[in-house]
Order: structure tokens, then C-alpha cells, then sequence
């Protein structure tokens, strides 16, 4: 028997709408289908009625269950030297921040064939159905995607905040995923790196799920924003002036609600319990 093959797929930010065709077609397919937490469940729920379809998310599931990376890895082999073809299906795209790479190395080093499918990812997702375009021609002619997992205190910290917050200052945008709790930690990073107060700053949560949810401020107040209306994981962080542009466009921006508390605090509309 042949061993299969591991598609390593990205499932985007949510829609299921906004999955690629490709990706589609191989849930249609597949005999097995490892998905993390973040695959958004509809799509998780469309996959082919006779596959295998097993829940790997490494925080605990609704049941308390837990898989470790080893446990992905060998998972993926042993399904694959059985004949299966097996979707790794990761949330975005399954190497941004999604341990494709690592991934994709041990199933090389264990011989097993795998393709790696591309999916949207939320650092680019997020922000532009937000109406926040993370390059803009005249705001912002770079992107920097980072994890705000790490504490950027640490001196063993892998990134350099210095260097991030002139980026910022020479007119970059800052998009920082995994980083709704230590949103203080980092801004307070990009303050002592020179970045102005005024420095627009969203908040973008659960993007193209019904629950998605937006709120804007400054380097200055956005912790402040984020704890009013109690953005939670999942959420992209943007920093830079291309923020602004939503203001620009909100009016006619199709899409769930939000706080705009840039440049009038009166444009506030909530589902969120803020008045
Ligand atoms: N591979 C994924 C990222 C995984 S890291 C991708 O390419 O999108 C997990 C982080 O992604 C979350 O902490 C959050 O910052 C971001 N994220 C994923 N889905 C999101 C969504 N629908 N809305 C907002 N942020 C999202």
C-alpha cells in the first residue's frame, strides 16, 4: 500500500466563504482531518462525511482534551503510512504563526509526501475587513507581523522592540497577532521606543465570524479600549497610520459592528455592553 499524502491547509480566518478552492475541494476528500481550535468550526463541520476528523487544538477543547506537537507529528505520519490522505488544517495560514514549518520538517525527515495548501491569514485578513489596509501609498509602505505572545521585558525576548517602534515611526504597519493580553506590555515597548501617543491603533476580534468586532484608538488609550469593551482572543492588534483610513471609509464598510473612539467618541455603537 501507498503511504498518503499530508496536505498542510490553511482554512483562513473564518468564512468559510474565504476558504480557497483547493482547500475546499481536499476537506471534500480527505480521509482524515487533524484541525486546530482555530479552524473555524463551520468549516471543520463541512469536511467529508466518511473522514476521520479529530480535534488537535494544543489548548484544552471543550472536553479539556490536549494534543501535543508530538503527538500532531505523529499522528500525521501514522495516518499517512495507513493510505490516508490527511488535512492538517491550521487557522490563516498554516505558516504564519501556525507551526507549518515545523511541520513540514518532520514529515519530511519521516519521508511521508505533503503539499502545503495557503491559506488568508488574519494578519492581513483582519485589518482589511476592518477597512484597514495594512499597506498604503501614501500611510504605510511596509508590514511587520509579530507575536505578542513573548514578554517584550524579557531580555531573552526574540524580538527587538526598539527596532520594531522605528518602523512604526518611519511610517510602518504593526500587526501583531497572539497579542490581546500583553496589548500593555508592548504598547508601553513602542511608547519608550518614541512612538507618538497619538498613533492609531485597532483592535479587530473574531474577523469574518458573526461575531466580529472592532475597536480603534491611540498608543495612548487603546488598553483602556480593549478593556471597556472586553476584546478577547482571538484578535489582531494593527499600529500605524494606516488605522486612520477606517475612519475614512466606516461609513460605507459593510460588516459587524464596532468602537471607534478615533477622532469622536461619539461614533460609538456596540454590541458589546458599551454605550
Ligand atoms: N495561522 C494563523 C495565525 C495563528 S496564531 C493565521 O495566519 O491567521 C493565532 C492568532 O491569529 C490569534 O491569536 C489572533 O491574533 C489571530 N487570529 C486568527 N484568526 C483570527 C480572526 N478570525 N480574527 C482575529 N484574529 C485572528
Amino acid at each position: 500500500m501507498h503511504d498518503g499524502t499530508v496536505y498542510l491547509v490553511g482554512a483562513g480566518p473564518g468564512d468559510p466563504e474565504l476558504l480557497t478552492v483547493k482547500a475546499r475541494k481536499l476537506l471534500d476528500e480527505a480521509d482524515a482531518v487533524l484541525h486546530d481550535r482555530l479552524a473555524d468550526e463551520r468549516i471543520v463541520d463541512s469536511c467529508s462525511e466518511t473522514a476521520e476528523v479529530v480535534s488537535v487544538g494544543k489548548r484544552p477543547g471543550p472536553n479539556g482534551e490536549r494534543t501535543t506537537q508530538e503527538e500532531i507529528n505523529r499522528m500525521m505520519v501514522c495516518k499517512a503510512r495507513e493510505g490516508k490522505d490527511v488535512v492538517r488544517l491550521k487557522g490563516g495560514d498554516p505558516t504564519v504563526f501556525g507551526r507549518g514549518g515545523e511541520e513540514a520538517e518532520h514529515l519530511a525527515a519521516a519521508g511521508i509526501d505533503f503539499e502545503v495548501v495557503p491559506g488568508i491569514t488574519s494578519a492581513v485578513a483582519a485589518p482589511g475587513v476592518a477597512g484597514i489596509p495594512v499597506t498604503h501609498r501614501e500611510h504605510a509602505s511596509s508590514v511587520t507581523v509579530v507575536t505578542g505572545h513573548e514578554d517584550p521585558t524579557k531580555p531573552e525576548s526574540a524580538l527587538d522592540w526598539d527596532a520594531l517602534a522605528a518602523n512604526v515611526r518611519a511610517g510602518g504597519t504593526l500587526v501583531v497577532l497572539m497579542g490581546v493580553g500583553r496589548l500593555p506590555d508592548y504598547v508601553a515597548a513602542l511608547r519608550a521606543g518614541g512612538v507618538a501617543e497619538e498613533t492609531p491603533v485597532a483592535m479587530v476580534e473574531n474577523a469574518t465570524r458573526e461575531s466580529e468586532f472592532t475597536v480603534t484608538g491611540t498608543l495612548e488609550t487603546i488598553v483602556e479600549r480593549r478593556d471597556d469593551v472586553g476584546i478577547e482572543p482571538p484578535a489582531v492588534t494593527v499600529v500605524g497610520d494606516v488605522v486612520a483610513v477606517r475612519d475614512r471609509v466606516a461609513e460605507f464598510l459593510q460588516g459587524a459592528p464596532s468602537v471607534d473612539f478615533s477622532p469622536a467618541p461619539e461614533t460609538v455603537a456596540s454590541d458589546k455592553g458599551v454605550e
